[in-house]
């Protein structure tokens, strides 16, 4: 994999393509659990984010990260929103002044931005959050060298964390006011998470 930073803008595209295609399903996830904002609230930031990234195609891949990161802040009045903000954010920073992204930055930037949601959501796995579903991803991608192969294996970590999410109580964040009513109930930021690892698989496999 050799992503520039064109590639790395059709990416976050095509983040922003599937989080839109998921806007409703996402909504209804979270009012089950939460108020039904959370697929209006990612296709409002990924819309912002599209529109604001069109011009960084001569920028490094750092920049570009945070500034989605600061997008997603601003525009996401959710939980949702400074989350996966200070993801992005922290992926960038992680990623530094590079203008090419191989496999091991895909590690490293998804390491950091796991690290980056754990900082600002005190939330760790089991709590039926986001982190249930980077959690297992970034533990597949440091487990061997990372491939397009083990990406796959990553995403369907993802996806397992997001199906665990059904059987447990809600600790953090809204759906938390509920207690055991939030049992049965699969976690919208586990779904969205997964949704974005997909994208980034389908981008690199293609
Ligand atoms: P809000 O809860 O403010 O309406 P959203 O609906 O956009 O925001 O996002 C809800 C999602 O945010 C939840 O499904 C959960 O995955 C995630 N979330 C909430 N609190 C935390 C936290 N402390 N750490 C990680 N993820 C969290
Ligand atoms: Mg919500």
């Amino acid at each position: 994999m050799a992503v520039n930073s064109a590639e790395l803008i059709e990416i976050i595209n095509l983040i922003a393509h599937d989080i839109q295609e998921n806007k409703d399903f996402l909504t209804e996830l979270d009012s089950a659990i939460g108020d039904a904002d959370h697929g209006i609230n990612m296709s409002k930031g990924f819309k912002a984010v599209t529109e604001k990234i069109s011009t960084m195609a001569d920028k490094d891949c750092g920049s570009i990260l945070k500034t989605v990161g600061m997008t997603l802040v601003s525009t996401v009045g959710g939980a949702s929103g400074p989350l996966y903000g200070t993801a992005f954010m922290r992926a960038g920073q992680a990623i530094g002044a590079k203008k090419q992204l191989g496999f091991d930055d895909l590690s490293i930037l998804l390491d950091a931005a796991l690290e980056g949601i754990k900082m600002r959501g005190k939330a760790q796995k089991g709590e039926k959050t986001i982190i249930d579903a980077l959690e297992p991803a970034v533990e597949v991608l440091k487990s061997s060298q990372v491939d397009t192969k083990l990406m796959n294996a990553a995403v369907k970590a993802a996806k397992e964390g997001v199906e665990y999410t059904k059987g447990i109580i809600a600790k953090k964040g809204r759906a938390s006011y509920l207690g055991e009513r939030s049992l049965g109930h699969q976690d919208p930021g586990a779904t969205s998470c997964y949704i974005m690892l997909s994208a980034v698989y389908k981008a690199i496999s293609h």
